[in-house]
């Protein structure tokens, strides 16, 4: 990629340095590719003066214009009246150029492109009228090529992300430059590498973007950048925290910085509940917790999988007018109107401890405290949620089980937290089959074992995977959803928690009807929402052993006490 623009061809043209036939060879190679960084602006500029405001304008792409005639690139065959139709126009000779589709799909979208603002909108296909897809590192390189300062190929690679539903840009210094990646639906993708000879200016030019100390790259630093961009034709905000961390770049292993951004964006970033990933069964058991006047729901998860997104998404759902929430979170992700949100600031005295017991003197009805982490801050949470106010929190455990026992170790009373435990939310995302491309699939017997089903249980007719398509990067996936696991305190759990042990729980859970992270891929993965490979990447490994296959009946008594397969199974999902 050149980061000068060359003499334009209608220059050199003009100046005599080449022929006609010569300039159009540079113009347009063998496969019809019009080399788009040397056509001319003025070139442009003219063609489209004489169709100012008339509008039908064949596709054509204004390539030279020498000797009265103007070269016209075409993807498509012109009848002889529609060429003399532009000759009248032009008031010139016509003489069309075939060229690639493809060339002039590119033509198309940067003529009108500018990056005075951020573009979240996906271009439309001049011929179909349909959202165009795109090729992601094609275009973000294409449009890279046409700007001239670090900050516009920063707001360009933005743009580019936003319109690829990107959450975190990556931009990592290496021996060949910087490389760009964008994590799309959880994964990483290489988009491009820039030279190495702008590598450090981007970087640069991004920390003071962010209000950071360029002076200072020795230590990592965090900043914000605040932006709106035009998405389905209406301004939105965009919040984009920065953060840097020093590296070795691998060019003689100089000292270097390696950037993310990651992407918030301020609106139709949350769904409904109906959109979250629930199944019909579990959701109306979880929207019944949200009725409840008081009591504690636990969110938990590791980062990324999506608990943030269905707490602020319930909150949501039950703000209205007649309640006061309040949260205390460290940090703030997203803003939410309707909610009153007070950010952790552990220097200033503002810890979550400090935050929840000041929110509990401004008569809240809900609150919502971001991490559980301290014996205090457990405490007071469990009492609020036993004085009338519903309380929402997370954890980081493995799964909904795993929350019992971490609560104990932080330390509040047994007896306390089974009273006031409404239930437990443990989730994953999955990405969904892409709708684009999928396609019927069968099950085969490894499957069908995984999941722990025999072939009449799996509605086999129902199991889809996507074959791979522009839409979605030929990964067979478009979007994701929650696999969500759901532990609902009734009043034998209740007596568990306060006087049993994960083993009795577990052997509850199992003889009842709990609706497990298995159930849960089970029901996704036999309706064709997604597939045994991403269930089994996203899922915890214990996800899939703790039921008995359904075909081996189980060999443990429902009378035994702690038999020792149960204990086997205990121990292999704790570790
Ligand atoms: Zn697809």
């Amino acid at each position: 990629m050149s980061t000068q623009k060359s003499l334009s061809v209608w220059k050199q043209l003009k100046q005599q340095r080449i022929t006609c036939d010569q300039a159009l060879e540079l113009l347009v190679n063998r496969q019809g590719m019009v080399n788009l960084q040397l056509l001319d602006a003025e070139v442009s500029i003219r063609f489209q003066r004489s169709f100012n405001d008339k509008g039908g304008v064949p596709p054509v792409v204004p390539l030279l214009l020498w000797r009265n005639c103007y070269y016209l690139g075409s993807p498509v065959v012109l009848s002889p009246e529609l060429v003399q139709q532009l000759g009248d126009r032009l008031n010139t000779e016509v003489q069309i150029i075939p060229i690639a589709e493809k060339s002039y799909h590119y033509w198309n979208r940067l003529k009108d492109k500018s990056i005075a603002r951020l573009n979240g909108t996906h271009a439309i296909h001049a011929f179909t009228g349909d959202a165009e897809s795109e090729d992601i590192t094609e275009i973000a390189e294409l449009h890279l090529s046409q700007v001239d300062s670090q900050i516009e190929r920063i707001r360009t690679l933005i743009s580019s992300a936003l319109r690829n539903r990107a959450s975190d840009i990556h931009l990592a210094p290496s021996a060949e430059g910087l490389a760009v990646r964008f994590r799309i639906d959880g994964i990483l993708r290489h988009v491009t590498t820039l030279p190495p000879d702008i590598s450090r200016k981007v970087i640069v030019s991004l920390k003071v973007m962010s209000d950071m100390d360029i002076a200072d790259s020795r230590r990592p630093q965090d900043g914000r950048i605040s932006e709106k961009y035009v998405a389905d034709q209406q301004e939105q905000g965009l919040d984009l925290r920065v953060s840097t961390l020093p590296c070795i770049s691998g060019i003689k292993g100089e000292p270097s910085e390696k950037a993310v951004l990651r992407l918030l964006r301020q609106q139709n970033s949350f769904t409904t509940i109906a959109g979250l990933g629930f199944s019909p069964r579990t959701r109306a058991i979880y929207e019944g917790w949200l009725r409840e006047p008081q009591g504690m729901i636990i969110f938990t998860g590791p980062t990324g999988s999506g608990k943030t997104s269905t707490l602020y998404t319930s909150l949501q759902a039950i703000a209205t007018e007649s309640v006061n929430i309040v949260t205390v979170e460290d940090p703030v992700e997203y803003v939410l109107p309707g909610i009153t949100q007070t950010q952790v600031h552990e220097a200033a005295g503002m810890t979550f401890a400090a935050g929840l017991r000041a929110i509990l003197r401004q008569d809240p009805d809900i609150i919502m405290v971001g991490e559980v982490r301290d014996n205090e801050t457990a405490e007071t949470a469990v009492r609020a949620a036993l004085t009338g106010h519903l309380v929402l929190t997370t954890l980081h455990t493995n799964d909904a089980i795993g929350v019992i026992p971490r609560l104990k170790d932080i330390g509040p009373d047994p007896g306390l937290v089974s009273d006031a435990l409404l239930g437990i939310v443990a989730q994953r995302l999955v990405r969904r089959v892409c709708p684009h491309c999928t396609e019927p699939y069968t099950p085969t017997a490894a499957d069908l074992k995984l999941l722990g089903l025999r072939m009449e249980e799996a509605n086999p007719q129902g199991w889809r995977k996507g074959r791979g398509c522009p839409q979605c990067f030929n990964s067979g996936y478009l979007g994701r959803e929650a696999v969500i696991e759901l532990l609902n305190v009734d009043d034998t759990v209740r007596h568990i928690i306060y006087e049993g042990t994960v083993t009795q729980l577990r052997r509850y859970l199992h003889e009842s009807q709990f609706d497990s992270f298995q159930v849960g891929a089970i029901a996704k993965v036999t309706s064709g929402i997604t597939t045994v490979e991403e269930v089994r990447r996203v899922l915890p490994h214990s996800a899939f052993y703790r039921k008995p296959t359904a075909d081996v009946p189980s060999t443990v008594p429902n009378n035994s006490t702690a038999p020792s397969k149960l204990l086997n199974l205990v121990q292999h999902s704790a570790g």
